[in-house]
This record gives C-alpha cells, sequence and structure tokens, in this order.
C-alpha cells in the first residue's frame, strides 16, 4: 500500500468517526481552530491512529500538543466553557465535551535514569516524542488541521501494521521500561500480530536477564490487570505465563499456567453481569485463576505481597481459605444428599462458590456447585421472620437459624408447603426445650 492509500483509509475513517459523535466533531474541530489561531501544533498519537488504520474500535482519543498541554487545554476549555480535569503530576488534562472526552499531552522526549524507573521528561517535538514510544504501530500520528488530518510516519509503523509485526523502536526498549514486554504480547494477541525477528530476539534476551526484576510489584499488577481486560484474555494470560515474564513474581506460572477455559468461562459470567459489578468480579475471578493452579504457600504468599484491591484481596483470601475443606467434601458427597450440600454451600458467598467452580478440575465438584448454586442456593422459606416470632421463636440468632434449618430441610423437598414450614419451625421450637 502506497502512503497515498494509507493516508486516503485513514481520512476516512476518521470521517466516520466524527460523523458518528457529534459531540467528539465539535469538540475537536473547536480545538482545531483554537490551536490554528495559537499556531500550536496538534497531533492525534498512539492508539487511536492505529485503531483508525486497523479498523478496531477507537476508545480513546489522545493529542499531543507541541508545547505546554496543560496549559493549553486549561485555556481551551475557558475559551470554549467546557468541563476541564488537569492532572499536576505528568502535566497532562482531559477535556470533556458533554459524553466526549480528549486527552492532551505535550509531546515529550524521555530519559530513563534507570532501567524500570519512570522517566525524566522534557518537552519535544513530535518527531522525538514519537521515538519514545513503545511500538511502531503506536508511534504514528495524523498532524490536526481545519482541512482534515495528515499522517505522520517517521518510523514506519504503517509497514509493520501492513506486515502485522510488534517492533519495538530501539534495541534498549525493554530494559529501559519492561511493562513493554507485557505490552508486545498483549497487542500482538490483541491485533493478531506477531513480534518481529529482532524484537523477539530482545524479548528473549529480556526474559533471560530478567529486566522485570526492575519493575515495582505495583507496575507488574497494572499490566496484569490490564490482560485480564483485554477480550484475548483466554489465550493471552497463558501465554504470559508461558514466556516466562512472571517468574519475577514466582517460577510456577512457568510450570502451572491458567486454564484458558476457566478464563473464558469467567468472562462469560462477568457479560451477563452488571456493568458495576463486572469490573471488579473480573478482577478477582482473573486473579483468582491465575493465583489457582500454584502451590498453597505462593499464594498465600503472593496475596500478601501484591498490591491488590482492598475487595479483591479479601474475596480471594475468603476463596483459598475454603476451597480445599469445600473440594474435598464435594467430591464425598453423593448426589442425592441435597440437604446435606446444602449444609456445606449455603454460608460461602456466591463469588467464592463462583470461582470454585471455575477452578476444579474435578467435574463432581463442579456439578455439586452448580446445582446449589441454579437451585438450592434460591431455597428461601416462604415462611417470614414475624411469622416465626408469632410461633414463640426467640428473636435474634434463633430466628436465623430456625431459617437455615428450614430451608435445609427444603433443599430435600423443594415443593414444600408454608404448612410444612410452619411445622418444621415449631420442631425447631421443640428442639430448643
Ligand atoms: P489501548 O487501546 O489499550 O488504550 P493505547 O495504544 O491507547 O491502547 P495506552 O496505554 O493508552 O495504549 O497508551 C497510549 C500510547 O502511549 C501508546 O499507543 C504508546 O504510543 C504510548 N505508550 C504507552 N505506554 C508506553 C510505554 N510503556 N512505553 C512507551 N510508550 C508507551
Amino acid at each position: 500500500m502506497t502512503f497515498e492509500e494509507w493516508q486516503s483509509l485513514f481520512s476516512e475513517s476518521y470521517k466516520a468517526f466524527n460523523e458518528t459523535s457529534p459531540a467528539f466533531k465539535e469538540l475537536i474541530s473547536e480545538v482545531v481552530s483554537f490551536a490554528e489561531a495559537r499556531a500550536t501544533s496538534l497531533y492525534l498519537v498512539g492508539g487511536s491512529v492505529r485503531d483508525f488504520l486497523t479498523g478496531h474500535e477507537v476508545k480513546d482519543v489522545d493529542i499531543a500538543v507541541e508545547g505546554d498541554a496543560f496549559v493549553f487545554a486549561e485555556d481551551f476549555a475557558a475559551y470554549f466553557g467546557a468541563d476541564f480535569k488537569l492532572y499536576e503530576k505528568f502535566r497532562t488534562a482531559s477535556v470533556m465535551n458533554r459524553a466526549v472526552s480528549i486527552d492532551f499531552a505535550s509531546a515529550r522526549a524521555e530519559v530513563y535514569p534507570e532501567p524500570g524507573a519512570l522517566p525524566q521528561v522534557a518537552f519535544s517535538d513530535i518527531k522525538t516524542d514519537l521515538k519514545r514510544r513503545d511500538f511502531t504501530v503506536n508511534a504514528i500520528a495524523a498532524r490536526l488541521s481545519s482541512s482534515g488530518a495528515e499522517l505522520f510516519d517517521p518510523n514506519d509503523g504503517l509497514s509493520d501494521i501492513r506486515a502485522k509485526k510488534i517492533r519495538i523502536l530501539h534495541k534498549d526498549s525493554f530494559k529501559d521500561d519492561p511493562t513493554r514486554l507485557f505490552r508486545a504480547l498483549r497487542f500482538a494477541e490483541r491485533l493478531g500480530y506477531t513480534l518481529s525477528e529482532k524484537t523477539k530476539i530482545l524479548f528473549n534476551e529480556a526474559v533471560e536477564n530478567n529486566f522485570c526484576s526492575t519493575l515495582s510489584n505495583s507496575r507488574i499488577c497494572a499490566e496484569l490487570e490490564k490482560i485480564f481486560q483485554e477480550d484475548s484474555l483466554p489465550t493471552l494470560l497463558p501465554k504470559v505465563c508461558k514466556s516466562a515474564l512472571l517468574r519475577v513474581l514466582s517460577f510456577s506460572f512457568e510450570a502451572f499456567p491458567p486454564s484458558s477455559f476457566a478464563l473464558e468461562e469467567a468472562q462469560q459470567i462477568c457479560l451477563k453481569s452488571s456493568k458495576e459489578q463486572s469490573e471488579e468480579l473480573l478482577l478477582y475471578f482473573s486473579w483468582g485463576i491465575l493465583l489457582g493452579n500454584l502451590p498453597d504457600s505462593e499464594i498465600s504468599q503472593l496475596l500478601e505481597m501484591l498490591p491488590l484491591k482492598r475487595t479483591v484481596r479479601k474475596k480471594l483470601e475468603a476463596y483459598f481459605a475454603v476451597r480445599k475443606d469445600l473440594e474435598t467434601a464435594l467430591e464425598e458427597l453423593s448426589e442425592d444428599h441435597r440437604a446435606k450440600l446444602y449444609g456445606l454451600l449455603h454460608k460461602h458467598s456466591e463469588e467464592t462458590l463462583l470461582l470454585l467452580v471455575l477452578n476444579s478440575k474435578r467435574p463432581i465438584v463442579r456439578k455439586n456447585t452448580l446445582f446449589f448454586l441454579k437451585y438450592l442456593g434460591t431455597m428461601t422459606p416462604k415462611i417470614k421472620p414475624d411469622e416465626l416470632i408469632q410461633i414463640g421463636i426467640p428473636e435474634g440468632v434463633h430466628i436465623r437459624l430456625a431459617l437455615e434449618f428450614i430451608a435445609y430441610k427444603k433443599a430435600d423437598n423443594p415443593k414444600m408447603s408454608k404448612d410444612e414450614e410452619i411445622i418444621l419451625a415449631k420442631n425447631y421450637l421443640e428442639s430448643l426445650k
């Protein structure tokens, strides 16, 4: 494909994007006019350019400003009356128009004081900015003007899009920032690309020399959690483990990679749950499946040492504390012991039980737990607490115990009538005397 053909492909998909989002179209055209009036150069950069060219959905639009992006965004927002957010630490900014937001950062050069550390930055022109990026396909820019968006590709990213290759921009790239090792696998899997030959050699050298050891645990966790959000998670995460990138946390990840099947099932469950719940649920399942194959002693060590979200850590601890005992008990249970199954599982959260199903390799454990989740777990008695009080059951803990007792019996007799429940409640009261 010639440059002109790439340019026309890009212009078409950029135009189509503008047409589907009037709020974006309005915002970007105001931003561009404002920049032209100040003689400031603006460039679309990073993922959006790649995604316009490859036909993937464009989620975030990042703009590089030649100059101080922070000041530019603040002035623009004041002029346009837009909502905005400034991030003092990195001097970046987001400007919002209705549901649309555009991120601004200054074109910059980066110097790594030592491998794995965060870089020192200085303002630069766009060409230098593109040179500091991770891969050629992420280092294509498009200069914005009122007549459109013109591609600028000094690192030959277009050839790599065509060849479906992930290529780093210089030989020390993985050493400077080993998070790029994770990113390389992530983008390769997402786009269906492979690492270029030289990048593959440098990738292997980086792994052999354990470059990831210069990364903090929180940066490793952040990379893993980005991987958890990929559609390709079921194939990607096992690849990350087998490629030895997680050796820095434990050698066991290579020997015991997570099951693709379990990860796929986890994604399915999350798709069915509400948007607010699904994000945390996916984190919990992904960590649970990733850690689930490791030896017990390593699991507790990693749970202690990794900077996980507090609520996710709590759920994982609850699951790992009971899973071995539950698996053993469930294996010994025959199918017609519904009341025993109820007694065994009803005290555990749905999340614990779902992870038990996802991680268990024993069909009987999966079957029993799923049966509980589907039928027995929803076995709520018809009788209400105030009716139990009327019968004479003392208020407080005994009300809960009586309801549990009735539900336990109902597990063997799901069609139980309310009268039969009342008889059971009276039996319970008798047992207290
Ligand atoms: P996604 O669709 O996952 O958001 P993206 O390419 O936009 O993909 P981001 O992590 O949002 O990815 O980063 C935006 C851009 O910043 C990248 O395209 C790349 O050019 C650059 N970048 C991000 N992380 C790094 C890094 N560790 N090293 C070098 N450049 C990076």
